[in-house]
């Protein structure tokens, strides 16, 4: 099933838990406004090269929109829908005063060069500014996209408007980036894990784990997971997977990954084959990579008695089926990997104040904003006697649906 039809899935059920009024659940459903335009650049060798770009701006009933910028050769149109209308769940779950917007472009960032990306990060800003703003639609990076990216579009976005650093987040700190950031998706699925460990009497600290993906998320995972004591006994990226089952050393393996650039040839386990990972012995699976890994196909495998959903959408509603039957308690993504966009939140509160926060209180922010929305889920998981994945969908979209009816109908 498509990231968008699984998505709407999981809405519809949720519009039904909370009795919806079927007008409101259609036009929560459709995007407020879709956004296609095509980006023509000079390449470096003189050559002319065209690329379709995407904005998808899902919902604005709690404050301005809210998402990442991909470039991916398969960015599409659906699935920037999909991205979209989970950011705006996901920012209500949190509750931060965000709806939810995704974007991108088609086209292979490894195959261009810097000038050629600054290029057409330029252009496609060009064609946005009017409809991207700080108390409109606030986009951020995402695949194929980083800090510098958001420092492009911050520049050419201020010349038609003035200097806005608030109308992009996750740039650099020397742009008005918060401290904190870089590490806030990970520290967030922490912040998340160690919640729902402790409603279940436990804690990371002698439990092992398998985490694949170390990425910006993964390894920040990881790192963390080691710190507090967590064993982590397998771990995968695109280069392969390693496993220890007395706990592989993380810090060592990132330092092997950074010095070579892959897992392979790390002595501190052995390897193993990468799709294995989501069916290793353990009692937590992180998926901290792609989306659409667990599927009816392997979901009966697993192993672990906990899944947190790190990254975007890696669950197949068939697989979630099967894993609820097994008794599989899993974390879903629109709240689990919710820090990222909290400390969004602060970066844009800090650009708004024009004062910086130390990192340390960006932290301990973090951690209330995941705490109280654990407390809000299981809240709702109770009302509507329903998954934890139902009990995030019923609290985003009430949030969302409420702020709807307040604001009325009238044009
Ligand atoms: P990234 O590009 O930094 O890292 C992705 C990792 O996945 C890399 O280590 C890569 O080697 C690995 N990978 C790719 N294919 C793999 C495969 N077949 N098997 C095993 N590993 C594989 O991306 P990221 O920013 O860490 O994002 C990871 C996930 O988290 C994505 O789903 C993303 O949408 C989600 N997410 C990221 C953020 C954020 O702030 N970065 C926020 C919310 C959600």
């Amino acid at each position: 099933m498509n990231a968008l039809a699984a998505t709407n899935r999981n809405f519809r059920h949720a519009a039904r838990l909370l009795n919806l009024d079927s007008k409101v659940e259609k036009s929560l459903l459709i995007p407020f406004r879709e956004i296609k335009v095509e980006c023509t650049i000079p390449k470096d060798d003189g050559s002319l090269a065209s690329f379709v770009g995407f904005r998808v701006q899902h919902d604005n009933a709690r404050g301005p929109m809210k998402g990442g910028i991909r470039f991916h050769p398969e960015v599409d149109h659906d699935e920037v829908n999909a991205l979209a209308q989970l950011m705006t769940w996901k920012t209500a779950v949190v509750n931060v005063p965000y709806g939810g917007a995704k974007g991108g472009i088609g086209c292979a960032p490894k195959e261009l060069s810097l000038r050629e990306l600054e290029r057409l990060t330029r252009i496609f800003t060009q064609k946005l500014h009017d409809l991207i703003g700080v108390r409109t639609d606030v986009p951020a990076p995402d695949m194929g996209t980083n800090a510098q990216t958001m420092a492009w579009i911050l520049d050419e976005y201020s010349k038609f408007h003035g200097y806005s650093p608030a109308v992009v987040t996750g740039k650099p700190i020397e742009l008005g980036g918060s401290l904190g950031r870089e590490a806030a998706t990970g520290r967030g699925v922490i912040f998340a894990t160690e919640a729902l460990l402790a409603d279940h009497g436990k804690s990371i600290n002698g439990l092992t784990f398998a985490i694949q993906g170390l990425g910006n998320v993964g390894s920040w995972v990881a790192r963390l997971v080691h710190e507090r004591g967590g064993k982590i006994v397998a771990v995968s990226d695109i280069t392969g997977a390693v496993k220890n089952p007395n706990g592989i050393d993380i810090p060592s393996l990132l330092e092997h990954k950074e010095e070579t650039g892959s897992l392979s040839s790390f002595d501190g386990g052995d390897s193993m084959n990468a799709k294995e990972l989501l069916v290793h012995e353990c009692d937590v699976l992180i998926p901290c990579a792609l989306g659409g890994v667990l599927t009816r196909e392997n979901a009966g495998d697993v192993k672990a008695k906990f899944i947190i959903e790190a990254a975007n959408h890696p669950t197949d509603p068939e697989a979630d089926e099967i894993l609820s039957k097994k008794g599989i308690v899993v974390l879903p993504d629109i709240y689990a990997n919710a820090g990222g966009v909290t400390v969004s939140y602060f970066e844009w509160v800090q650009n708004i104040q024009g004062f910086m926060w130390d990192e340390e209180k960006v932290n301990n922010e973090l951690k209330k904003y995941m705490t109280v929305a654990f407390n809000d889920i299981k809240n709702m998981c109770q009302t509507h006697e329903c998954s934890l994945r139902m009990g995030a969908f019923t609290l985003g979209v009430n949030r969302v649906a409420r702020a709807t009816l307040l604001r009325g109908w009238e044009a």
